[in-house]
């Protein structure tokens, strides 16, 4: 028997059930602190939005590569991107 289902994919519909890996994208807001203690960094998440889940299949399919580009088209401070 199947876990409960936990989320649909955003591509294919595919039900994801609780305990099945999955790719989320999402928005976060991150706040990084040196851990003196520990003598390590910890970042913690401020807020999140999640943008868009899939399941393994779509995921391992989805092309990175072009999101990337897509983000790398907003201008940003040093952004070396120039409209034509
Ligand atoms: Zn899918």
């Amino acid at each position: 028997m199947n876990n409960p289902v936990y989320t649909i994919c955003d591509k294919c519909y595919q039900e994801i059930h609780y305990g099945e890996a999955y790719v989320s994208i999402a928005r976060n807001v991150e706040q990084a602190k040196h851990m003196i203690a520990k003598n390590k960094d910890e970042v913690f998440i401020i807020d999140s939005l999640l943008l868009f889940t899939l399941c393994t299949t779509c995921g391992n399919a989805f092309n990175y590569n072009a999101l990337t580009r897509i983000i790398e088209t907003i201008p940003m401070k040093n952004s070396t991107y120039e409209k034509n």
